[in-house]
């Protein structure tokens, strides 16, 4: 006898809408190697953001001349998402689950890349979180609200749990976001049995820990992979190619605590600078794998070959 619950009438109307347009990230994803960890870069396809998020309250002649340069002179721009997936030897972890299908049509893509790229999902033993803005978080949950990865357990910073929850989520976001707060309350209800709540410090799995790199939200966290100069996933410190390195101070729409922020990332490009330690940025170009130069009396990003 059929069982036709939700899901599977779900699963047919999807199926039949199928000889399916191919993935839209059909091409191996790029990955390296880091002493015992594989780290494997996946896109979750890419925002499309206003023009005016990019730093507003900067001088502007400057900054236009970084669009210009950046290639970014119309209304609208397209940020990339980038996922980080580490394979340790005995855990397959994801960094931050994407926009899921609620967010943005042209984000949401990591299901269907990680399958195109021969990743089974239900082998993910490990979900951490950067932060709790929708193109990191919203992808933990499925149209039905389940978890799209059942078979793994969650870590989110205990500072940005609670910011979430707590009734300065609203009053510390501008009016138009506060579906941001429903949002990451719906996806931290279905991980409520299986999270554990972090502090910077506190690792994973051994040689890969929480490094505090708070302001973009009020308890983001960026995450190292010990062993040679290191590998930093940076989430979202550094979010655009040119303004986040050569203009560190200047002060992106989204973070929340612009002063905060400013300080984490002039201390993070400081450190990637001095150290040669791996970048991954979630924002830039995909991979977002690269290395940070000073340049200039600040600083410029060289991606990986
Ligand atoms: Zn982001």
């Amino acid at each position: 006898m059929l069982n036709l619950n939700r899901r599977t009438v779900l699963a047919a109307a999807a199926g039949s809408l199928a000889a399916r347009a191919l993935p839209a990230f059909a091409a191996s994803p790029y990955a390296f190697k880091h002493g015992a960890f594989e780290v494997t870069v996946v896109s979750d396809g890419h925002l499309v953001l206003p023009t005016s998020f990019l730093a507003p309250g900067a001088p502007p002649a400057e900054r236009q001349a970084i669009l210009n340069a950046a290639g970014q002179t119309g209304d609208q721009y397209q940020s990339p998402t980038n996922i980080t997936l580490v394979r340790s030897e005995r855990d397959l972890i994801l960094i931050d689950m994407g926009s899921g299908d609620r967010f943005i049509p042209s984000a949401g893509k990591l299901w269907d890349n990680l399958k195109a790229a021969g990743i089974d999902k239900a082998k993910i033993t490990k979900v951490v979180f950067t932060h709790g803005h929708p193109d990191h978080l919203w992808g933990t949950v499925d149209e039905l609200d389940d978890l799209v990865t059942p078979g793994a357990s969650f870590f989110v910073a205990k500072a940005e749990w609670e910011f979430w929850h707590g009734e300065d989520a609203t009053r510390g976001l501008p009016a138009e976001r506060a579906g941001f707060v429903t949002g990451a309350r719906r996806n931290y209800a279905a991980i409520m049995a299986k999270v554990t709540l972090a502090k910077a410090g506190d690792e994973i799995v051994p040689g890969l820990r929480l490094i505090d790199t708070l302001g973009h939200t009020q308890g983001h966290v960026s995450l190292e992979l010990a062993g040679g100069e290191g590998v930093i996933v940076a989430g979202d410190v550094l979010t655009h190619p040119l303004i986040s390195f050569q203009h560190p101070d200047w002060k992106p729409i989204a973070d929340h605590v612009p002063d905060q922020a400013i300080a984490t990332r002039q201390k993070l490009l400081d450190r990637l600078a001095t150290d040669r330690s791996k970048l991954i940025g979630f924002h830039l170009p995909y991979p977002g794998v690269g290395l940070v130069e000073r340049k200039d009396g600040a600083y410029r990003f060289v991606p990986a070959p």
